[in-house]
């Protein structure tokens, strides 16, 4: 079959992935790929793992002798990068908007572009660290200005609170336990959709070290399978319950597929902040915890924390980034 026809029959999969690809690289590497597919395309042949090619610039490109292709496709790629970079603009005018709509008095700092490869880990110093075993940090060793917010449990479902998160778009990661988030999967599912990482913290919430080997993992590999008929994702971070661990308990996350075990600097609440040490600043990488908790538990709501937790970061100088980005 022909090249464009093989295309077109892609269709839908490849301007899926030529979005999914602008988003994931961003829009210079996306015009490098556009001008070299419009090229082998008119050179009349596509490798297989080559065939993010939209719909206009596959029409655009059929029949044309190879270096039209490439004009069309250098021309094309342009046109792409400018609107990308309105897209841009448009956003941020949305982000600062919004800022001021939810209270804060400056937009929350932009984290930098993500590491080109994951931080290599190992445990945090007086954590267990042996060979095998996933490493257990409380902060990701960088040099970027970035803190990780990671909210768990999921006792409270506040709408208000993912839009506000989706509004200033703040990275974060859920771990989820399933004996309190079970009741309305749904929340989740949509906060994942918003681009909301979510990470394994247990079937029922239990203290670790008190069970068996043999509990310990079903309750991690249990909560593997729940998650991904859930929500679609098999997680490769772990947080147990309190913080509370055993070598038992890293063994048997190792075989449930988890990959590392992020515990936290600082604890966030919606009338405090809890420094973990004595300087009471963050530092580059720190693991911010919070809880999916209401005003019954604490003195406000979610919002409260976030607002907090932003104005804390910004004064100090820190973006919020995205845990998986690192690790
Ligand atoms: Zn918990």
């Amino acid at each position: 079959m022909p090249i464009i026809g093989q295309i077109r029959q892609n269709d839908r999969r490849a301007s899926g992935r030529w979005r999914q690809l602008r988003r994931a690289v961003g829009a210079s590497t996306v015009v490098a790929l556009a001008v070299s597919c419009a090229a082998v395309s008119g050179a009349g042949h596509l490798p297989d793992d080559r065939a993010p090619l939209d719909r206009p610039l596959a029409a655009a490109v059929e029949g044309l002798p190879l270096g039209e292709a490439q004009r069309v496709g250098a021309e094309y790629a342009a046109a792409s990068l400018a609107d990308y970079a309105h897209a841009l603009e448009r956003a941020e005018a949305r982000r600062v908007a919004a800022a001021k709509r939810w209270g804060l008095a400056t937009p929350p700092l932009r984290p930098p572009a993500p590491p080109p490869q994951k931080v290599e880990l190992a445990s945090t110093p007086g954590l267990i660290a042996d060979a095998g075993l996933p490493p257990v940090v409380v902060r990701v060793p960088t040099d970027d200005k970035v803190v990780f917010l990671t909210i768990d449990d999921g006792w409270h479902k506040d709408p208000r609170f993912t839009r506000m998160l989706r509004e200033l778009d703040i990275p974060y990661s859920a771990f989820l336990s399933d004996y309190v988030a079970k009741d309305d999967y749904d929340y989740f599912r949509r906060m994942h959709r918003d681009g909301a990482a979510v990470q394994n913290h247990t079937l029922h919430h239990k203290e670790m070290p008190k069970l068996s080997y043999a509990q310990q993992r079903r309750e991690i590999c249990d909560m593997q399978e729940v998650l991904k008929k859930e929500i679609g994702v098999t997680p490769r971070l772990f947080r147990p319950p309190y913080g509370a661990y055993n070598r038992d308990t890293l063994r048997a996350a190792a075989t449930c597929g988890i990959e590392a075990v992020p515990l936290w600097a600082e604890e966030a609440w919606a009338e405090k902040f809890d420094w973990g040490r004595a300087d009471r600043v963050f530092h580059p990488g720190d693991i911010i915890l919070t809880h999916f908790r209401g005003p019954q538990e604490w003195g406000g709501t979610m919002n409260d924390m976030l607002r907090r937790t932003l104005k804390t970061a910004t004064d100090q100088g820190f973006a919020l980034a995205r845990l998986e980005d690192y690790i």
